[in-house]
């Protein structure tokens, strides 16, 4: 033990040998990619890029430093449907073509591009373009855009889509700084994960520095027909004109965000804080991209119920992005963390009572999930083989690791807990970890120092074993236990007394109406909450999922339409499933999906098919 903890103060110290040796450790552990880390890093990135809308491609360079830590003479990155068309490194005050080699494409992985980089050069420089058909890319045609006039492209390159876009060593363990040079069609404005300017220059050509070293999952492009609004000194809104007003009132709290994530958990270490809203189509709610991070307009809800994803996304700037997963089977060390630090940012703005909704919600959410997940696939520290991470997708590393982490708080209090994950982010500052170094940590850093509180055994069940402890947290909120009372009285004819309720209840409400509930009772209550017409997407998701299920054919309409405007895979993918159980609605669903594929991004589309046609 004594050891251990000697070890991890060295680290602490992060000296660039620690540094080293410790990340050392996980780098053999990603069977998602093809890097060598132990042979050679690229800790920085220089790209040169032309955005051409017309073939849905990006052209030009990609160039490397190169950190040598072996005798290799070769470099192995990772690539999926680039095409390149040459490969040189600097030798001899000169760039010289060197060899290259591509492998045999893999379903998951992409494939592997060998480059000959000789033993003593220190940069090398790919030439290359991508193909229409990127996973990590989506373009847009302008009729797709909000606005009509412009097309907009942007890019989603986590889990493992960078490498459809860059030649990159693609796996979470490295860390690189970036540099890049855009252009675009004149008008258009391009940002990325990076110090964006606030100018209102559009002349087509965009410099950008990312001066943190970042994994490669987090650097991220986009181009549009953008607006900018400020919220603050330091926080902005990048959107199409039609929305960027409304998102800014709707987020105008994020300021406050960040101050209160400051005093809980230390300085946020990226300069601006900018928020860029995607098209309808953006497959996620939002991605963390470091400096600016991309949301979808489906949480603009015109009442600021929604806003606990822009506090997740926050959040990431100190669990995810400054403290990184070293590879996809950790995943939960940035999920599990992130939605625990998100409930104490929505708890420290708007109080106990919404915090604790927002818990019992998810917990509901994750509750489903494992009833249709395999065992093996409810484990924190998951087995992913070589399948890829977005087919894995669950509430699992989210909700499930959030109360592993509300476990030990209440287990060794707030104040201890707090001061244990303060410490955290600092000693793992713009690292890498696994899992392994994680429990490491804990057992001197936590369990070692107030003996007797919760044992190694207790964390091994949580981190390696399926299900939930017999122990663990079972969130319940007093306000939904009131709207389950009120839910009783009104089944038996009753009045709903819903003036203040918020988004919360009304999902408690929704998901939570018996199965068996009558045509009639659908009917009263459509009639009386205008719940078919909603503008807020989540209770309207709640709602059209609950008219699949009761054959409610007045909302068909809307269920059309929602599917044909929205590609938030989350709200869509199980109304789909939902939809593929009678032969009827699969039907239906697969003319709709039809319709609405060519604006849904390349995630929807895998996942919602996979849903409609499972021959495939
Ligand atoms: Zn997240």
């Amino acid at each position: 033990m004594a050891i251990q903890q000697q070890l991890i103060q060295w680290a602490s110290a992060a000296t660039l040998v620690t540094a080293v040796a410790s990340s050392a450790n996980v780098w053999a552990q990603d069977a998602h990619s093809y890097a060598k880390l132990d042979e050679v890093t690229t800790p920085h990135l220089e790209l040169d890029l032309t955005i051409d809308f017309a073939e849905k491609r990006l052209t030009g360079t990609a160039t490397y430093d190169l950190a040598r830590h072996g005798e290799a003479d070769s470099i192995h990155l990772d690539t999926r449907e680039l095409r390149i068309h040459k490969t040189e490194v600097w030798q001899d005050g000169a760039w010289q073509e060197t060899a290259f080699a591509l492998g045999e494409p893999h379903e998951t992985l992409g494939q592997e591009l060998t480059v000959a980089i000789g033993e003593s050069s220190d940069k090398l420089r790919i030439h290359y373009e991508t193909a229409p058909t990127a996973s990590g890319l989506q373009w847009l045609t302008p009729a797709q855009t909000a606005g009509k006039k412009h097309p907009f492209m942007f890019s989603q390159s986590q889990p493992i889509h960078a490498r459809s876009w860059i030649p990159i060593q693609d796996t979470p363990a490295l860390r690189l700084t970036y540099n890049a040079e855009l252009r675009t069609p004149k008008g258009l404005l391009a940002v990325m994960s990076a110090d964006n300017s606030l100018s209102d220059n559009r002349d087509g050509s965009y410099s950008f520095t990312m001066p943190q070293p970042i994994p490669p999952y987090l650097i991220a492009i986009a181009a549009g027909d953008l607006e900018i609004k400020s919220i603050s000194d330091n926080v902005a809104v990048f959107a199409e004109s039609y929305i960027v007003d409304e998102a800014a009132w709707e987020w105008a709290d994020t300021p406050a965000m960040i101050e209160a994530t400051e005093e809980m958990y230390g300085p946020y270490r990226w300069d601006r804080y900018d928020l860029l809203v995607l098209p309808p189509s953006f497959p996620y709610g939002g991605m963390e991209n470091p400096r600016l991070s991309f949301i979808t307009p489906t949480v603009v809800s015109g009442d600021r119920s929604l806003i606990n994803l822009i506090a997740h996304e926050l959040a990431h700037s100190w669990s995810g992005n400054l403290v990184t997963n070293a590879s996809w089977r950790d995943l939960w060390i940035n999920e599990g963390f992130t939605s625990y630090v998100e409930n104490r940012i929505m708890e420290a703005l708007f109080g106990e009572r919404r915090a604790q909704m927002e818990l019992a919600l998810g917990y509901q959410d994750l509750l489903v999930d494992m009833s249709r997940l395999a065992p093996e696939d409810t484990v924190l520290n998951i087995d992913l083989g070589t399948r890829h991470p977005d087919d894995v997708f669950s509430n699992v590393p989210y909700v499930k690791g959030q109360l592993f982490l509300v476990y030990l708080e209440n287990k060794f209090g707030r104040e201890k807990f707090d001061a244990f994950l303060r410490q955290y982010f600092d000693d793992f500052a713009f690292e890498s970890i696994s899992t392994a170094e994680f429990k490491d940590y804990i057992a001197s850093n936590l369990l070692a120092k107030y003996p007797n509180v919760v044992s190694m055994d207790k964390i091994n069940e949580w981190i390696h074993q399926p299900g939930l402890p017999a122990d663990a947290p079972q969130p319940e909120s007093d306000a939904f236990a009131q709207v389950e009372q009120q839910m009783q009285r009104w089944l038996k004819g009753g009045k709903l007394q819903t003036a203040e309720w918020t988004t919360h209840e009304w999902l408690h409400f929704i998901n939570n109406l018996p199965l068996d509930i009558s045509s009639t009772n659908m009917q009263r209550l459509d009639k009386d909450y205008d719940l078919t017409a909603s503008k807020n997407a989540e209770i309207a998701h709640a709602w059209l999922k609950l008219a699949i299920t009761k054959k409610y054919e007045p909302a068909r309409e809307r269920l059309r339409n929602y599917l044909l405007t929205i590609g938030r895979n989350k709200l869509v993918s199980p109304l789909y499933r939902e939809l593929a159980k009678t032969p009827e609605n699969l039907k239906w669903a697969r003319d709709v999906y039809q319709q609405a594929k060519p604006g849904y991004h390349p995630l929807t589309q895998s996942v919602n098919e996979a849903l409609l046609y499972p021959q495939n």
